[in-house]
């Protein structure tokens, strides 16, 4: 246990300089408890995805990067820094390396032994990359996901139509605030009240029914009446869901976010919330037996919404292959997202950028809010995020942004928010970083890969490359992450994270940065065979040695 982590605000530095003084802000911003789901296990979201290793790494940490020079770069190996060695200033100031496992032993259970011994940590995405940023980093994402299901089925609108969804977590969190800005109706089901309640003083969710029958009564209403609304009820989704589809509840779209990636992080039917934790501790075989035999009933109820003609899709958690593994067959009957409605954004190098104010304060999220607006004046889509963002979305800890931009448009973005650090116009410097969840970044067969054109899903050189790129291209912070939202066994993936500290050398090093790394999106798609991707390549001038002479 320790005081309250909060990263330090305004302009005055801590460390030796910009680019490390970024990384000790995210890194404690990661873990303030607005931020993090649970900061005394330096837990920040996802499960069991942590900032540190633990207490005595977290203080090495700080310690390390408060005295860090210019022409050092600290090593991190699963949450404990191991190393500082001398390099250049264009190196990063952090390397980080979190959960690899060799092959043959990526399992949970090889993982879990591993991490009782104290010698490994589950980094997730942004949680040990020190670039989560809240609910707000997912939403983005989320609300785009629901446009594009909108857009599929429903007349680009989602009023009048009801989602049902479960897990209300730090990412899952983001789904019913997701909804109502589409206009539709949600209900979400989550075990732990607490959870609910914490999305409601956030804004993500309007209301908490008493029971299940007054839940059905408020979401029924409110699609009658095509108002958007979402409503969370407490329950386990593997009673819950088979329940709503006996008793003939016409939802139009299901999807599902509890820690289904992680058996011991998703509650078995018969388990008592305020067991589960020294349950799964003591018998995790069997607590994973259980957790896998719910999974199965609750996607089997999904696959039942899905035959009753509901737009059912997998977000990311992989509870299609926690399903299978627990005996239910039909579990890939329904997609994942990224095919059904991503991949497309992905072929332009889009994904999510986002950006966090060091200063502390939201005039300079404002000012950079509207530079983007001016930046890509053509873009509608864009433009109606950065405005329901700037009205609906809470920040939590350090003011902080994110949008999806593509090829061309990231690295003009970062250049300009340089710019405005340079010129006063922002009051402290900028982070920019993004999720791993990203268009070149990652390879992960059960979401961002799955799918590809050319079967190539599983390749992993992909994400090596592109943390080997932005090592070289002069990014602040570069990880490389194995597990992430799927879990072990299930996806290798990479990060970067650059300061923008007003100087030219970070303005030269953002430009390569940021047009580097989503390139790597594009060749990596040009190379699966996609039209679009190709170009793309040659319309933004991105090489592609195989397509060339
Ligand atoms: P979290 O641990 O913060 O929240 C999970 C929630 O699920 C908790 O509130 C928990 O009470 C609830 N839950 C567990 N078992 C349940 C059950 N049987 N019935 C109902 N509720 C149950 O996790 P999170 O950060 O919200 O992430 C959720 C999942 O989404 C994870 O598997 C994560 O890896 C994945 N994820 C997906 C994406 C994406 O791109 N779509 C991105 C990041 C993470």
């Amino acid at each position: 246990m320790t005081q309250p982590i909060r990263a330090a605000r305004g302009s005055q530095l801590t460390t030796r300089g910009w680019q490390q003084e970024g990384a000790l802000r995210m890194l404690m911003n990661n873990l303030d408890p607005e931020v993090a789901e649970r900061p005394d296990d330096l837990v920040v979201y996802g499960g069991t995805g942590k900032a540190a290793r633990d207490w005595p790494s977290y203080h090495a940490l700080v310690r390390t990067l408060t005295d860090l020079r210019e022409d050092e770069t600290m090593l991190v190996q699963s949450g404990r820094p191991v190393g500082v060695m001398r390099t250049h200033e264009w190196a990063p100031r952090v390397l980080l390396a979190n959960s690899n496992l060799v092959g043959d032993w990526a399992t949970w259970p090889e993982f879990r032994r591993l991490e009782q011994l104290g010698l490994t940590m589950y980094g997730q995405m942004t949680a040990g990359s020190w670039i989560y940023i809240g609910t707000q980093g997912i939403l983005q994402g989320t609300y785009e996901t629901f446009a594009a299901v909108a857009a599929k089925r429903f007349e680009s609108t989602l009023a009048g139509t009801l989602t049902l969804t479960a897990g209300c977590g730090g990412m899952g969190g983001a789904q019913p605030l997701a909804v109502t800005m589409n206009g539709g109706v949600c209900l979400i089901v989550d075990v732990d009240r607490t959870r609910l309640d914490r999305r409601v003083h956030d804004r993500y969710l309007d209301e908490v029914a008493d029971s299940l029958d007054d839940a059905i009564a408020r979401v029924r209403a409110a699609k009658r009446e095509r108002r958007a609304l979402s409503v969370g009820v407490v329950g386990n989704a593997a009673e819950v869901f088979p329940e709503l589809l006996t008793r003939g509840v016409e939802i139009d779209i299901v999807t599902d976010q509890t820690s289904a990636h992680d058996p011991l992080a998703y509650l078995p039917v018969g388990v008592e919330l305020a067991e589960a934790r020294d349950y799964a501790a003591a018998k995790p075989a069997e607590f994973t037996d259980r957790a896998r035999a719910s999974m199965a009933t609750h996607v089997e109820a999904m696959v039942g919404f899905l035959d009753a003609g509901a737009e059912v899709f997998d977000y990311g958690n992989s509870i299609r292959g926690e399903a299978q593994l627990g005996g239910y067959q039909r579990a890939f009957d329904f997609p994942g997202f990224v095919p059904a409605y991503i991949r497309p954004l992905f072929c332009e190098g889009r994904g999510p950028f986002r950006w966090a104010a060091l200063s502390g304060d939201p005039a300079d999220i404002a000012a950079t809010d509207r530079a983007i607006l001016d930046l890509f004046p053509e873009n509608e889509s864009l433009a109606r995020w950065i405005k329901l963002a700037g009205e609906r979305v809470a920040f939590q800890g350090l003011p902080a942004r994110i949008c999806w931009l593509g090829q061309g448009e990231r690295d003009r973005a970062g250049v300009r928010f340089n710019d405005m650090v340079a010129s006063g116009e922002l009051s402290a410097p900028v982070v920019i970083g993004r999720d791993h969840l990203d268009t070149g970044s990652v390879a992960s067969p059960y979401r961002e890969t799955e799918g590809m054109a050319d079967g190539s899903d599983a390749i992993a050189d992909w994400p090596l490359l592109n943390a080997l790129v932005n090592t070289a291209s002069g990014a602040s912070w570069v990880s490389i992450h194995h597990g992430g939202g799927v879990g072990i066994g299930r996806s290798i993936h990479a990060g970067q994270v650059c300061v923008a500290d007003g100087t030219a050398l970070a303005g030269q090093k953002i430009e390569r940065v940021l047009t580097n790394d989503p390139a790597m999106g594009v060749i990596r798609h040009v190379d699966a065979g996609y039209e679009s991707a190709r170009e793309v390549a040659d319309r933004t001038g991105v090489r592609v040695p195989m397509t060339e002479g």
